[in-house]
């Protein structure tokens, strides 16, 4: 199966640079990195030194009960966003992650939540998480923060 992994959204970063602020109205102000922080925006770990900002992020784009926001790196300069779409971004594939999957309604679907180690194949549980006929989507996150990490279809 083919497998669709999507950064967040250019528009939507773009919308609160201009704004000075994320969707949830914190400051979008630079922060200078120090070299660990996994970027949402290209999905790939930042350089020391690099400008960033931490944000309120949620992946959902209309409003809905299952609605997780939290904080998430970017870069605080447009940048090229993450082109591979059809890779499993490298940074997430060796860590602890959970696979939380929702249905076609937009419901979660608590059957397919999945829970990764660093040494799981998590290209093969993403894969089977998403061959099952109830799943639509599934979000990739954190297994150590709960953060959010990327979107995969
Ligand atoms: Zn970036």
């Amino acid at each position: 199966m083919e497998i669709r992994y999507t950064a967040i959204p250019a528009e939507r970063l773009a919308a609160m640079r201009e704004a000075g602020e994320d969707e949830f109205g914190n400051k979008w102000q630079p922060r200078v990195a120090e070299g660990w922080e996994p970027l949402r925006c290209c999905l790939r770990k930042a350089s020391v030194d690099e400008d960033i900002a931490l944000i309120c992020y949620t992946p959902w784009d209309e409003p809905s009960p299952w609605m997780e926001a939290g904080p998430v790196f970017v870069h605080h300069e447009a940048c090229a966003g993450y082109p591979d779409t059809g890779e499993y971004p490298a940074l997430f594939r060796h860590n602890k992650a959970i696979l939380n999957p929702f249905d076609h309604s937009g419901a979660r679907a608590y059957d397919h939540i999945t829970f990764l180690g660093p040494e799981d194949d998590h290209l093969a549980a993403l894969a089977n998480v998403l061959s099952q006929p109830d799943v639509a989507y599934v979000h990739v996150r954190s297994g150590s923060a709960g953060c959010f990490h990327f979107l995969a279809t």
